[in-house]
């Protein structure tokens, strides 16, 4: 056993915070402790998808993570280009296919439980979880190169410490309130009220709509149906669902939104306020309603008949209303550091929010496990994150709002055009690869000076 370099505070345990665990394993002399607010570690019961490039990065974490994810998943592995996702113009009694998405590789699918429980179990053994501890505030020594720990509080009243901590606790990060107040006493006057107003999380003017579907009942009533066989994309003007077979076939995974661009950035308001319809689900907190058949299936009811197949065989779903962060000033500060949706939580039109806060993940692990680093140069190993990082995820952002836009006809494109400029918009996803960006935060770590900019 090595001795312990320093001590890791990971603030959530979702897909970020587990990856994040998982990829810190080849370093053996990083201690990790990893703090989940909720009783277990679960995820919802619904799909994900992750494209080439965010399945290439999992693939670092080892051949048995691999091969573990790949008895979840439909999909084998390949790098040829294959068709991904059918798009149809939905907003009339009997749809069209307009075009046919194609990625290199397969667009990776899993219901979200299965892939959780896959880095659950590929854990190190220098970590140690914590359940039911809900992070309230931290502080750290206000001059970082004193290596004092910083001390977390939870809502329970206990303590602990840490020498780093890593904020993987979602949209409405305790970890992100914190480092953002610190952050705004750091700054000129003038910048901070934009520092401090990036806290809290903005409603997208989305709606997302979603449920599993028993590929068994549907199969049952209608024995071709394409989602049997094919991701598609049932696209209409204002509401729209993709829908696509996960659990080795055994669930459809249902994803529908409404898109309202006139309230991009107001305040949601469960109870449907004044200017969208009202939703009479019963809510579960301020942003989640469970509803009922007839309420989920209403904002798709004109789309064709196609889809009304799918959506007969509904027989519950839950509301989300899809709140962003705003690209923030830093994801950094000190020896402190936030990752996944609670940097970067964005609208989900290209299924690629996952996939961002496993790249984070990634190469955080690079940076803070690289030999070259220190107690003392945490700091700096955080910023060349922070550096490579920030601006990509934020790229992304815009692009997966532009998808929404594109799938509900929003966008000044002829028709024709449409899949070209898609495929376009969302390439990055399967034709880049996040080797480029570790490459150079090695040279930065290794370089050693103090200018990263
Ligand atoms: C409809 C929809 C479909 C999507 N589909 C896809 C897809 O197909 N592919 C894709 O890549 N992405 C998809 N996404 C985005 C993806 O779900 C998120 O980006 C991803 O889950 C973020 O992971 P995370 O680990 O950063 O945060 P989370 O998954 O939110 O995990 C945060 C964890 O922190 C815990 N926590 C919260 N507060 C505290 C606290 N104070 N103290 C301790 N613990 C705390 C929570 O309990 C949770 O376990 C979709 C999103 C939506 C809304």
């Amino acid at each position: 056993m090595h001795s312990p370099r320093f001590r890791v505070a990971i603030c959530g345990g979702g897909v970020g915070g587990l990856t994040f665990a998982v990829a810190l394993s080849q370093y053996p002399d990083i201690i990790i402790d990893v703090y989940e607010a909720a009783q277990s570690f679960h995820e919802i019961g619904a799909g994900v998808g992750m494209f080439t490039r965010a399945f290439k990065v999992l693939r670092k974490l080892g051949a048995d993570v691999e091969q573990h994810l790949l008895q979840h998943s439909s999909s084998g592995w390949t790098e040829e280009f294959v068709p991904i996702i059918k798009s149809r113009k939905s907003d009339q009694p009997v749809g069209t296919e307009l075009f046919e998405l194609r990625s290199k590789g397969h667009l990776m699918r899993f219901h979200r439980a299965h892939f959780h429980s896959v880095l659950l179990s590929h854990l190190p053994s220098t970590c140690t979880t914590h359940n039911a501890k809900r992070l309230k505030s931290y502080t750290q020594p206000t001059d970082c190169s004193r290596n004092s720990p910083i001390t977390l509080t939870f809502t329970d009243g206990s303590t602990a410490m840490c020498d780093i901590l890593i904020g993987a606790d979602g949209i409405k990060s305790a970890v992100r309130s914190c480092m953002l107040r610190e952050l705004a006493e750091s700054v000129e006057p003038g910048e901070k009220e934009f520092v401090l107003s990036c806290i809290k999380p903005v409603w997208s003017g989305v709606t997302a709509y979603r449920t599993l579907v028993s590929a068994e009942k549907l199969r049952a009533r209608y024995p071709d149906h394409r989602i049997l066989r094919e991701h598609t994309q049932y696209m209409g003007k204002d509401a729209y669902f993709l829908a696509y077979p996960i659990a080795l076939g055994k669930y459809i995974n249902f994803a529908g939104f409404t898109l309202q661009r006139d309230l991009v950035e107001t305040v949601y308001e469960a109870d449907g306020g004044t200017s969208r319809p009202s939703f009479k689900g019963k809510a579960n907190n301020g942003w989640v309603s469970e509803l009922t058949a007839e309420q989920f299936v209403e904002p798709f009811k004109d789309l064709e008949e196609d889809a009304q197949c799918i959506l007969e065989c509904v027989e519950r779903g839950t509301l989300w209303a899809v709140h962003t962060v705003k690209t923030l000033p830093s994801t950094n500060f000190g020896r402190v550091a936030l990752l996944g949706d609670a940097a970067h939580a964005m609208m989900p039109f290209q299924g690629s929010g996952a996939g961002q806060s496993i790249e984070d993940a990634y190469l955080l692990a690079t940076v803070l496990g690289h030999k070259a680093t220190t107690l003392e140069t945490v700091p700096r190993a955080l910023a060349i994150y922070d550096k490579l990082r920030r601006p990509f995820s934020s790229d992304v952002a815009l692009r997966s709002r532009l998808t929404g836009q594109q799938c509900t006809f929003q966008v000044d494109v002829p028709l024709h055009e449409l899949g070209d400029a898609m495929a376009k918009n969302w390439e990055w996803a399967w034709l880049t690869e996040l080797d480029d960006a570790l490459e150079e935060a090695v040279k930065l770590v290794e370089d050693g000076s103090s200018v990263i900019i």
